[in-house]
């Protein structure tokens, strides 16, 4: 059996997205900017696209700003956010332990600059509190960027309620939606949002596209110099066939949020209850504020690249963590953030779904997790020292 498990890293395009994106490919290819018919042809499809995306955040077409990717989308805003704060004299940054590096390394990069960033703890269920929020909060502080859904754990933070503090207080909100856009609600005008990064590949549309939703009100600096494109900010002819492809995966996943969660959700909870039976293994992240689609696991004993390896020879694609850690030896940061010992952080399993998993698919991976986790501990020393200080939970009575 051959198990894709692996839909926070990246997903499957959709047949929409590629019958968005073939005929894009083939026939649309004026360039928008053109006064031709085959340019405004293009120009018409790509107002089109823009409308349904902002159709499906809440927001208008001209707050969405299409980008290469999700990364961009996380630079662009957080750049921008302090370099508006930097020109009233605010350069205090508050962000959280647990964001995407895309995320994490542009605020190392402003620390460089002369930026203070503040990191809120996560505490052990992976959220961050609004009281901790509201105490880091100063008069200097320009930007709160806190990201809807982590890539990793599948834990969902107070957007709702963190937008509705930085509103109060003045501050900007910017929210690394990635894993959220295309999987669980999402509506900016309610959930106090300034500004959304997301991508297409996280929900069936092609790698390379992604988009920066930015409020009407603020108003946003170039951030690549050119011609006319996305309001002149973003210069560069627009990937057209991307972009539609994008637009028309949101639009199917959207429309089929519920259903699609709901199935989701029931995948999750049969494999959370399958894999909690496991000795000596922990579920990561808050139960409760938790996306349909990830289920993360940490076992005593082994090490996680070693059970991925195993996993793949049977079929099962699965991550340790997140696809841009591995291949590192460092364990999750997110995980390490839990308040996790290196050594469990070290046994870290990440499985993660989307609306074309089955249920037999699942009943396969908890058919051979157990078998495999129970095999790579007979021969791992770390858990025969662990032995010696507690009963085997492999053995009968
Ligand atoms: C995948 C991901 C990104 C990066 O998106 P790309 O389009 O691959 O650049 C950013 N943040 C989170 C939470 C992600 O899961």
């Amino acid at each position: 059996m051959f198990v894709y498990a692996d839909n926070a890293a990246t997903t499957a395009m959709s047949k929409t997205a590629a019958d968005a994106m073939l005929p894009a490919l083939r026939e649309l290819y004026g360039n928008p900017s053109s006064l031709h018919q085959k340019g405004r042809e293009a120009n018409y499809a790509l107002m089109d696209a823009r409308e349904a995306v902002a159709k499906c955040l809440n927001a208008e077409p001209r707050e969405i700003y299409f980008t290469g990717c999700g990364t961009e989308a996380d630079n662009w805003a957080i750049t921008e956010a302090a370099r508006m704060g930097a020109e009233k004299g605010k350069k205090h940054i508050i962000s959280d332990a647990i964001e995407h590096h895309a995320v994490l390394h542009t605020l190392k990069r402003l620390e460089k600059q002369g930026f203070e960033v503040t990191y809120l703890p996560v505490h052990e269920d992976g959220l961050v509190r609004l009281d901790e929020l509201k105490a880091a909060i100063r008069e200097d502080t320009c930007l709160v960027t806190v990201m809807y859904v982590n890539n990793e754990i599948g834990t969902i933070q107070p957007i709702r309620e963190i937008g509705a503090v930085c509103r109060e207080k003045g501050v900007l909100f910017h929210t690394d939606a990635v894993q959220a856009v295309g999987h669980i609600p999402v509506d900016v005008i309610a959930d106090n949002i300034d500004m959304l990064s997301l991508s297409g590949h996280k929900f069936h549309a092609p790698k390379g596209v992604g988009a920066l939703y930015c409020k009407k009100s603020i108003k946003l600096k170039n951030f690549i110099e050119g011609g006319a494109q996305e309001r002149g900010k973003r210069g560069g002819t627009e990937a057209i066939p991307a972009i539609l492809s994008m637009a028309a995966a949101l639009k199917e996943s959207c429309e089929n949020l519920e259903e699609n969660m709901a199935k989701i959700t029931a995948m999750r909870d049969k494999l959370i209850a399958g894999l909690s039976k496991i000795p000596n293994s922990r579920c990561n992240g808050d139960p409760e504020h938790k996306a349909p689609g990830v289920v993360s696991f940490c076992f005593e004993g082994i090490e996680g690249e070693s059970l991925l390896l195993r996993l793949d020879l049977a079929g099962i694609c699965a991550s340790s963590g997140s696809a841009c850690t591995s291949g590192s030896l460092d364990p999750s940061h997110v995980l390490l953030a839990l308040g996790m010992p290196h050594e469990i952080a070290h046994g870290s399993l990440r499985l993660s779904l989307c609306e074309y998993n089955t249920m037999e698919e699942v009943d396969y991976i908890l058919q051979q997790v157990p078998e495999v986790v129970k095999t790579l501990r007979q021969m791992s020393p770390v858990w025969m020292h662990m032995l010696e200080k507690m009963p085997d939970p492999y053995k009968e009575g």
